[in-house]
């Protein structure tokens, strides 16, 4: 336990070094002008290549590895910490190469992965850190720590797909915005934004890809939502992902396309509805299924009672019986309940 302790701290160590070697790399390499034009193609400021701590890892197989010649126990714990590849035939190298690199920061701050993207064409176009005995990515939300830097208490966070679309919207003014590292947003990842804020926007990018982000973001919340959470979900034109779009209208229209987010139960039945047709025993029966996985009685019983609408029945008393739910207790309402801040979730399915 012990040394497991001093082996973390010596792996944040390492990679505030590297996060200060790749940021130097930016300044300082032979290379460095290409970088600057991929930056200056993309529209990042200065200001906000430095909020993020944007870098550069310069191509070669040794640029990080270089540093630590001497030192092998350095080297064994960048292996650990993902930074370092080896061979079959033991030989090591630097993973990330000729790529911008951001930072992954935990809450408190510190580097503990990197998100490398090629500068230009090129596959694969992000290349990420393995997991590590510090870099649990379920679990992490790239842009959190900046966030909270700028922002206490948010009042409410944007979760997107890529690091892009949380620093373009940053240096737009939409700096509140943060990625889950991966395709789908966890259920932890989840619990740790509704937690930090009082509504959580799921916004992913305007492609199937992203609309389906999108509806498995509803599954994965649908079961940890408490009274008073709020979850909203928002779509971006055809083609479009944040760092496009905000790029394309600006902040105040981006922040008005933000306030007409859809509620978590409008997205639900509308998607239903799509997928579903006129079959309403279809509908009803993968309603009931995702209803069901609600734990908070409160939202659970709006949905039903959302649900008896949309079966044409009067009540949700008949579906409940009909099904032999097991009605929840409504669980009383306090200052942060849904009496306070529950009035959009009503409104969404009026
Ligand atoms: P850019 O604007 O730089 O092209 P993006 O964020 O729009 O990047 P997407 O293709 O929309 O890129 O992917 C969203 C996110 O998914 C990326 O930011 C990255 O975190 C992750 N991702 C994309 N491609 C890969 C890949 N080949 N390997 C690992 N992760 C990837
Ligand atoms: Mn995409
Ligand atoms: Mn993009
Ligand atoms: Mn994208």
């Amino acid at each position: 336990k012990r040394q497991d302790h001093g082996l973390s701290r010596d792996l944040y160590q390492l990679m505030e070094e590297a996060n200060l070697f790749y940021q130097s790399q930016l300044r300082q390499h032979q290379d460095k002008q290409k970088v600057l034009d991929y930056l200056d193609f993309r529209g990042l400021s200065d200001d906000v290549i430095k909020h993020f701590g944007i870098g550069f890892a310069p191509d070669g197989w040794d640029g990080l590895l270089g540093r630590y010649r001497q030192n092998q126990s350095a080297q064994d714990k960048l292996l650990t910490a993902g930074m370092l590849i080896e061979n079959d035939s033991g030989k090591r190298y630097d993973r990330f190469r000729d790529r911008l690199m951001f930072p992954i920061r935990d809450r408190r701050g510190r580097v503990i992965g990197f998100g490398g993207r090629v500068l230009g064409e090129g596959t694969p176009k992000y290349l990420n850190s393995p997991e590590t005995p510090i870099f649990h990515k379920g679990n992490e939300l790239y842009g959190l720590y900046e966030l909270k830097q700028l922002h206490r208490d948010p009042q409410h966070v944007l979760i997107v797909e890529g690091y892009m679309d949380v620093v373009a919207l940053a240096q737009f003014g939409v700096d509140y915005a943060v990625a889950s590292l991966g395709t789908s947003t966890t259920a932890e990842q989840f619990q740790l934004l509704v937690r930090s804020a009082k509504e959580v926007i799921c916004c992913y990018d305007g492609d199937r890809a992203g609309r389906e982000a999108a509806w498995r973001a509803l599954e994965t919340a649908l079961p940890l939502l408490k009274p008073g959470d709020m979850v909203r979900f928002m779509f971006l034109p055809q083609g479009e992902d944040p760092d496009t779009m905000v790029r394309k209208i600006g902040k105040a229209a981006f922040e008005e396309l933000i306030q007409q987010a859809m509620q978590l139960p409008e997205f639900l039945f509308e998607t239903l509805s799509n997928t579903h047709g006129t079959d309403k025993g279809a509908l009803a029966k993968q309603a009931i299924t995702l209803i069901e996985k609600v734990q908070d009685s409160v939202l659970q019983n709006l949905l039903l009672e959302s649900l008896s609408h949309k079966l044409g029945m009067n009540s949700s008393d008949d579906l409940k019986k009909k099904l032999g739910f097991a009605v929840k207790k409504p669980q009383p309402l306090n200052a942060k309940g849904l009496q306070g801040r529950g009035t959009p979730l009503r409104l969404a399915i009026a």
